[in-house]
Protein backbone atom coordinates (compact mmCIF):
# COMPACT_ATOMS: atom_id res chain seq x y z
CA UNK A 1 0.00 0.00 0.00
CA UNK A 2 1.46 3.48 -1.17
CA UNK A 3 0.57 6.76 0.33
CA UNK A 4 -1.80 5.28 3.32
CA UNK A 5 -1.40 6.22 6.81
CA UNK A 6 -0.79 4.33 9.72
CA UNK A 7 -3.63 6.92 11.62
CA UNK A 8 -7.02 7.73 10.98
CA UNK A 9 -9.69 10.44 12.20
CA UNK A 10 -13.10 8.50 13.46
CA UNK A 11 -15.68 9.17 15.61
CA UNK A 12 -15.50 6.71 18.14
CA UNK A 13 -19.00 5.54 20.03
CA UNK A 14 -16.84 5.91 23.61
CA UNK A 15 -20.22 5.12 25.62
CA UNK A 16 -24.07 5.64 24.87
CA UNK A 17 -25.13 8.99 23.67
CA UNK A 18 -21.36 10.04 23.43
CA UNK A 19 -19.41 10.15 19.74
CA UNK A 20 -15.95 11.11 20.31
CA UNK A 21 -13.55 11.94 17.65
CA UNK A 22 -10.63 10.20 17.34
CA UNK A 23 -7.19 9.03 16.16
CA UNK A 24 -7.28 5.37 15.57
CA UNK A 25 -5.76 2.61 13.11
CA UNK A 26 -6.56 2.39 9.56
CA UNK A 27 -8.09 -1.40 9.45
CA UNK A 28 -5.79 -3.72 7.55
CA UNK A 29 -7.32 -5.67 4.53
CA UNK A 30 -7.17 -9.13 4.33
CA UNK A 31 -7.76 -11.09 1.24
CA UNK A 32 -10.87 -10.28 -1.09
CA UNK A 33 -11.29 -6.95 0.77
CA UNK A 34 -10.74 -3.39 -0.37
CA UNK A 35 -9.64 -0.24 1.47
CA UNK A 36 -12.03 2.43 0.80
CA UNK A 37 -10.79 6.22 1.56
CA UNK A 38 -14.28 7.34 2.69
CA UNK A 39 -15.79 10.51 0.60
CA UNK A 40 -19.31 10.61 2.61
CA UNK A 41 -21.50 9.02 5.28
CA UNK A 42 -24.91 9.83 6.33
CA UNK A 43 -26.95 9.48 9.48
CA UNK A 44 -29.68 7.41 9.88
CA UNK A 45 -32.40 7.09 12.33
CA UNK A 46 -31.09 3.28 12.95
CA UNK A 47 -27.98 5.60 13.93
CA UNK A 48 -29.67 7.09 16.97
CA UNK A 49 -30.83 4.42 18.03
CA UNK A 50 -27.47 2.33 18.06
CA UNK A 51 -25.99 5.59 19.77
CA UNK A 52 -28.20 5.27 22.37
CA UNK A 53 -27.33 2.24 23.29
CA UNK A 54 -31.16 0.44 22.28
CA UNK A 55 -29.28 -2.01 20.32
CA UNK A 56 -26.77 -3.15 23.06
CA UNK A 57 -24.81 -6.28 23.14
CA UNK A 58 -25.41 -7.00 19.27
CA UNK A 59 -25.68 -3.79 17.71
CA UNK A 60 -22.90 -3.06 18.71
CA UNK A 61 -21.51 -6.20 20.23
CA UNK A 62 -19.38 -4.02 22.67
CA UNK A 63 -17.88 -0.41 22.98
CA UNK A 64 -15.47 1.27 21.95
CA UNK A 65 -17.20 1.09 18.46
CA UNK A 66 -17.26 3.09 14.62
CA UNK A 67 -20.39 3.54 13.26
CA UNK A 68 -21.53 4.26 10.14
CA UNK A 69 -23.60 2.76 7.40
CA UNK A 70 -24.19 4.93 4.74
CA UNK A 71 -21.57 6.13 2.70
CA UNK A 72 -19.53 6.25 -0.79
CA UNK A 73 -15.83 7.02 -1.14
CA UNK A 74 -12.53 6.20 -3.54
CA UNK A 75 -11.04 2.80 -3.22
CA UNK A 76 -7.66 3.06 -1.66
CA UNK A 77 -5.90 -0.14 -1.78
CA UNK A 78 -7.09 -3.47 -2.57
CA UNK A 79 -6.67 -7.50 -0.85
CA UNK A 80 -4.86 -9.87 -2.41
CA UNK A 81 -7.49 -11.74 -5.41
CA UNK A 82 -9.89 -8.99 -5.67
CA UNK A 83 -11.30 -8.24 -9.42
CA UNK A 84 -13.06 -6.07 -11.03
CA UNK A 85 -11.74 -3.00 -9.18
CA UNK A 86 -9.14 -0.46 -9.35
CA UNK A 87 -7.80 2.21 -7.25
CA UNK A 88 -9.05 5.27 -7.83
CA UNK A 89 -12.75 4.13 -8.51
CA UNK A 90 -15.66 5.97 -6.71
CA UNK A 91 -17.82 2.80 -4.87
CA UNK A 92 -20.73 2.65 -2.83
CA UNK A 93 -21.12 0.01 -0.26
CA UNK A 94 -23.81 -2.65 1.03
CA UNK A 95 -23.62 -3.02 4.66
CA UNK A 96 -25.37 -6.32 5.04
CA UNK A 97 -22.92 -9.78 4.27
CA UNK A 98 -24.25 -13.01 4.36
CA UNK A 99 -23.11 -15.64 5.68
CA UNK A 100 -22.45 -17.32 1.63
CA UNK A 101 -23.62 -20.58 2.27
CA UNK A 102 -27.00 -20.97 3.93
CA UNK A 103 -30.22 -21.61 1.57
CA UNK A 104 -31.18 -17.95 1.61
CA UNK A 105 -27.69 -16.65 0.67
CA UNK A 106 -27.50 -19.23 -1.74
CA UNK A 107 -31.10 -17.78 -3.47
CA UNK A 108 -29.73 -14.29 -3.48
CA UNK A 109 -31.97 -13.79 -0.90
CA UNK A 110 -28.80 -12.55 1.91
CA UNK A 111 -30.66 -10.32 3.51
CA UNK A 112 -32.73 -12.90 5.30
CA UNK A 113 -29.14 -14.74 5.85
CA UNK A 114 -30.03 -17.94 8.08
CA UNK A 115 -26.36 -17.33 10.10
CA UNK A 116 -27.75 -13.73 11.48
CA UNK A 117 -27.78 -13.91 15.34
CA UNK A 118 -26.05 -17.11 15.26
CA UNK A 119 -22.44 -16.38 15.86
CA UNK A 120 -21.58 -17.20 12.58
CA UNK A 121 -19.06 -15.10 11.93
CA UNK A 122 -19.59 -14.82 8.00
CA UNK A 123 -22.48 -13.19 8.60
CA UNK A 124 -22.23 -9.39 8.82
CA UNK A 125 -23.95 -6.29 9.22
CA UNK A 126 -21.16 -3.45 9.26
CA UNK A 127 -21.81 -0.13 10.88
CA UNK A 128 -23.84 -2.27 13.36
CA UNK A 129 -22.34 -5.51 14.03
CA UNK A 130 -18.91 -4.51 12.49
CA UNK A 131 -17.19 -1.71 11.88
CA UNK A 132 -18.76 1.23 10.18
CA UNK A 133 -17.68 4.27 7.96
CA UNK A 134 -17.40 7.55 10.10
CA UNK A 135 -14.11 7.44 9.67
CA UNK A 136 -11.71 8.49 7.19
CA UNK A 137 -11.08 4.83 5.92
CA UNK A 138 -13.24 1.44 5.57
CA UNK A 139 -12.38 -1.95 4.69
CA UNK A 140 -14.99 -4.13 3.28
CA UNK A 141 -15.22 -7.60 0.75
CA UNK A 142 -15.08 -6.54 -2.58
CA UNK A 143 -18.39 -7.70 -3.27
CA UNK A 144 -20.46 -5.50 -0.95
CA UNK A 145 -18.79 -2.46 -3.26
CA UNK A 146 -20.54 -0.94 -6.61
CA UNK A 147 -18.75 1.68 -8.83
CA UNK A 148 -20.24 5.04 -8.72
CA UNK A 149 -20.18 6.98 -12.28
CA UNK A 150 -18.44 10.78 -11.92
CA UNK A 151 -21.56 12.38 -12.37
CA UNK A 152 -22.99 10.92 -8.95
CA UNK A 153 -21.34 12.91 -5.80
CA UNK A 154 -20.37 10.91 -2.98
CA UNK A 155 -23.02 12.71 -0.66
CA UNK A 156 -25.77 11.20 -3.21
CA UNK A 157 -23.86 8.28 -3.26
CA UNK A 158 -24.66 7.83 0.43
CA UNK A 159 -28.41 7.95 -0.57
CA UNK A 160 -27.85 3.84 -2.47
CA UNK A 161 -28.56 2.20 0.39
CA UNK A 162 -31.95 3.46 1.76
CA UNK A 163 -32.74 3.92 -1.92
CA UNK A 164 -31.98 0.08 -2.48
CA UNK A 165 -34.46 -0.62 0.32
CA UNK A 166 -37.25 1.34 -1.64
CA UNK A 167 -36.25 -0.32 -4.92
CA UNK A 168 -36.54 -4.00 -2.91
CA UNK A 169 -39.78 -2.59 -1.90
CA UNK A 170 -40.98 -2.00 -5.73
CA UNK A 171 -39.74 -5.27 -7.01
CA UNK A 172 -41.51 -7.35 -3.77
CA UNK A 173 -44.42 -5.40 -4.22
CA UNK A 174 -44.48 -5.92 -8.08
CA UNK A 175 -45.75 -1.96 -9.28
CA UNK A 176 -47.46 -2.41 -12.68
CA UNK A 177 -47.54 0.59 -15.75
CA UNK A 178 -50.48 2.29 -14.83
CA UNK A 179 -50.89 1.80 -11.10
CA UNK A 180 -52.08 3.71 -8.58
CA UNK A 181 -49.58 3.92 -5.50
CA UNK A 182 -49.89 5.39 -2.31
CA UNK A 183 -46.66 6.09 -0.49
CA UNK A 184 -47.39 6.96 3.76
CA UNK A 185 -44.80 8.77 5.65
CA UNK A 186 -42.35 11.16 3.15
CA UNK A 187 -39.44 10.64 4.63
CA UNK A 188 -36.04 9.78 3.14
CA UNK A 189 -37.40 6.10 2.11
CA UNK A 190 -40.80 7.55 1.16
CA UNK A 191 -39.49 10.06 -0.99
CA UNK A 192 -37.11 7.86 -3.14
CA UNK A 193 -40.17 5.08 -3.32
CA UNK A 194 -42.28 7.70 -4.78
CA UNK A 195 -39.70 8.55 -7.31
CA UNK A 196 -39.04 4.83 -8.36
CA UNK A 197 -43.18 3.74 -8.23
CA UNK A 198 -43.21 6.57 -11.14
CA UNK A 199 -39.76 5.28 -13.16
CA UNK A 200 -41.66 2.16 -12.86
CA UNK A 201 -44.74 3.10 -14.86
CA UNK A 202 -47.77 4.21 -12.16
CA UNK A 203 -49.44 6.16 -13.26
CA UNK A 204 -50.66 7.97 -10.08
CA UNK A 205 -48.56 8.40 -6.75
CA UNK A 206 -50.17 10.09 -3.60
CA UNK A 207 -48.01 10.47 -0.47
CA UNK A 208 -49.57 10.57 2.45
CA UNK A 209 -47.90 12.54 5.59
CA UNK A 210 -47.97 15.78 7.24
CA UNK A 211 -45.79 19.34 7.04
CA UNK A 212 -42.98 20.18 5.33
CA UNK A 213 -41.82 16.88 3.53
CA UNK A 214 -45.59 16.80 1.65
CA UNK A 215 -44.30 19.87 -0.28
CA UNK A 216 -41.06 17.87 -0.93
CA UNK A 217 -42.94 15.29 -2.27
CA UNK A 218 -44.75 17.44 -4.65
CA UNK A 219 -41.43 18.93 -5.40
CA UNK A 220 -40.51 15.20 -6.47
CA UNK A 221 -43.27 14.31 -8.45
CA UNK A 222 -46.13 13.11 -6.43
CA UNK A 223 -49.37 13.78 -8.08
CA UNK A 224 -51.47 14.32 -5.32
CA UNK A 225 -51.10 14.47 -1.41
CA UNK A 226 -53.04 13.52 1.56
CA UNK A 227 -52.20 15.43 5.06
CA UNK A 228 -52.87 13.08 7.60
CA UNK A 229 -53.76 15.97 10.72
CA UNK A 230 -56.54 16.97 8.29
CA UNK A 231 -58.62 14.22 8.12
CA UNK A 232 -58.96 10.60 8.25
CA UNK A 233 -56.06 9.10 5.71
CA UNK A 234 -58.15 6.46 4.53
CA UNK A 235 -61.16 8.64 3.40
CA UNK A 236 -58.29 10.65 1.80
CA UNK A 237 -57.21 8.11 -0.40
CA UNK A 238 -60.38 6.86 -1.05
CA UNK A 239 -61.71 10.12 -1.80
CA UNK A 240 -59.05 10.51 -4.55
CA UNK A 241 -59.44 7.32 -6.02
CA UNK A 242 -63.39 6.84 -6.43
CA UNK A 243 -63.94 4.98 -3.36
CA UNK A 244 -62.04 1.98 -4.40
CA UNK A 245 -58.50 2.17 -3.44
CA UNK A 246 -55.42 1.99 -4.38
CA UNK A 247 -53.01 -0.79 -6.23
CA UNK A 248 -50.25 -0.39 -4.16
CA UNK A 249 -49.69 0.53 -0.54
CA UNK A 250 -45.80 1.13 0.20
CA UNK A 251 -46.08 2.25 4.46
CA UNK A 252 -42.91 3.97 5.62
CA UNK A 253 -43.82 5.56 8.54
CA UNK A 254 -43.46 2.41 10.95
CA UNK A 255 -46.56 3.61 13.05
CA UNK A 256 -49.77 1.16 14.24
CA UNK A 257 -51.81 3.78 12.50
CA UNK A 258 -50.13 4.02 9.09
CA UNK A 259 -50.00 0.53 9.39
CA UNK A 260 -53.85 0.57 9.32
CA UNK A 261 -54.30 3.08 6.96
CA UNK A 262 -52.37 0.64 4.76
CA UNK A 263 -54.82 -2.41 5.18
CA UNK A 264 -57.73 -0.19 4.56
CA UNK A 265 -56.68 1.77 1.78
CA UNK A 266 -55.70 -0.40 -0.72
CA UNK A 267 -58.01 -1.67 -3.25
CA UNK A 268 -59.89 -5.34 -3.31
CA UNK A 269 -57.33 -7.41 -4.46
CA UNK A 270 -53.97 -4.93 -4.14
CA UNK A 271 -51.07 -5.28 -2.24
CA UNK A 272 -49.56 -3.96 0.68
CA UNK A 273 -45.55 -3.24 1.28
CA UNK A 274 -44.29 -2.80 4.50
CA UNK A 275 -41.08 -1.05 5.17
CA UNK A 276 -41.21 0.91 8.64
CA UNK A 277 -40.71 -0.95 11.82
CA UNK A 278 -42.53 -0.55 14.84
CA UNK A 279 -40.57 -1.38 17.69
CA UNK A 280 -42.59 -4.75 18.12
CA UNK A 281 -45.96 -3.28 18.54
CA UNK A 282 -48.93 -5.76 18.58
CA UNK A 283 -51.84 -4.05 15.59
CA UNK A 284 -55.27 -5.13 15.48
CA UNK A 285 -55.95 -6.24 11.64
CA UNK A 286 -59.24 -7.82 10.67
CA UNK A 287 -57.92 -11.01 8.83
CA UNK A 288 -61.29 -11.37 7.08
CA UNK A 289 -60.47 -8.29 4.70
CA UNK A 290 -57.03 -9.68 3.95
CA UNK A 291 -58.66 -13.11 3.12
CA UNK A 292 -61.37 -12.23 1.34
CA UNK A 293 -60.06 -9.07 -0.35
CA UNK A 294 -57.36 -11.15 -1.55
CA UNK A 295 -54.72 -8.73 0.07
CA UNK A 296 -51.46 -8.92 -0.59
CA UNK A 297 -48.72 -8.20 1.82
CA UNK A 298 -44.96 -8.08 1.16
CA UNK A 299 -42.36 -7.57 4.17
CA UNK A 300 -39.37 -5.97 3.01
CA UNK A 301 -36.05 -5.89 4.49
CA UNK A 302 -32.30 -4.68 3.48
CA UNK A 303 -31.92 -4.40 -0.45
CA UNK A 304 -30.54 -7.67 -2.11
CA UNK A 305 -29.30 -7.27 -5.44
CA UNK A 306 -30.71 -3.80 -5.62
CA UNK A 307 -27.74 -1.60 -5.85
CA UNK A 308 -25.96 -1.85 -9.40
CA UNK A 309 -29.79 -1.16 -10.42
CA UNK A 310 -30.61 1.94 -7.90
CA UNK A 311 -27.23 3.62 -9.34
CA UNK A 312 -28.78 3.52 -13.07
CA UNK A 313 -31.87 4.81 -11.83
CA UNK A 314 -30.31 7.48 -10.03
CA UNK A 315 -27.45 8.08 -13.04
CA UNK A 316 -30.32 8.00 -15.71
CA UNK A 317 -32.36 10.59 -13.43
CA UNK A 318 -34.86 8.64 -12.69
CA UNK A 319 -34.48 8.98 -9.06
CA UNK A 320 -33.45 12.56 -7.66
CA UNK A 321 -31.65 11.74 -4.36
CA UNK A 322 -29.81 15.20 -4.20
CA UNK A 323 -32.73 17.38 -2.96
CA UNK A 324 -32.94 14.67 0.45
CA UNK A 325 -29.37 15.48 1.56
CA UNK A 326 -30.55 18.40 3.57
CA UNK A 327 -27.20 19.42 5.30
CA UNK A 328 -23.43 18.69 4.96
CA UNK A 329 -21.41 18.50 8.17
CA UNK A 330 -17.43 18.01 8.31
CA UNK A 331 -16.50 15.03 10.42
CA UNK A 332 -15.64 17.13 13.23
CA UNK A 333 -19.23 17.84 14.21
CA UNK A 334 -20.88 14.48 13.92
CA UNK A 335 -22.27 14.80 17.56
CA UNK A 336 -23.82 18.42 16.00
CA UNK A 337 -25.19 17.01 13.18
CA UNK A 338 -26.72 13.99 14.99
CA UNK A 339 -28.40 16.64 17.12
CA UNK A 340 -29.64 18.63 14.38
CA UNK A 341 -31.21 15.36 12.67
CA UNK A 342 -32.82 13.75 16.20
CA UNK A 343 -34.24 17.70 16.49
CA UNK A 344 -35.48 17.43 12.83
CA UNK A 345 -33.81 20.30 11.74
CA UNK A 346 -34.06 21.57 8.08
CA UNK A 347 -36.23 18.98 7.25
CA UNK A 348 -33.30 16.40 8.07
CA UNK A 349 -34.77 13.92 5.44
CA UNK A 350 -30.52 13.23 5.45
CA UNK A 351 -27.68 14.68 7.23
CA UNK A 352 -23.95 13.86 6.11
CA UNK A 353 -20.89 13.37 7.09
CA UNK A 354 -18.34 15.24 4.44
CA UNK A 355 -14.51 14.30 4.37
ZN1 LIG B 1 -29.60 3.35 7.58
ZN1 LIG C 1 -26.46 -16.97 4.92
Amino acid sequence: MTNIPSLMRAAVTRDWNDIQIEQVPVPDIESGEVLVRVGACGICGTDLKILAGLYQGYWPPSLPFIQGHEWAGTVAALGDGVVGLQVGDRVTAENHQGCGTCVNCRSGRYNLCEGAGTGNSAHKIYGHSSQGAFAEYAVRPARLLHKLPDTVSFEEGTLVNQGALGLHAIHRCGIEPGDTVAVIGPGLIGLVTMQLAKAFGAARVIVVGHGPRLDLARELGADDLVDGTKGNSTEGLRALTNGRGVDCVFECAGTPAAIKTALSSVKRGGRIALIGLTGNQLIDVNMDRLTLDEIDVFGVRSSPNSYPELINLITAGKVNVGKLVSRVYPLERIAEAIEAFRNREAGAIRMVVRF
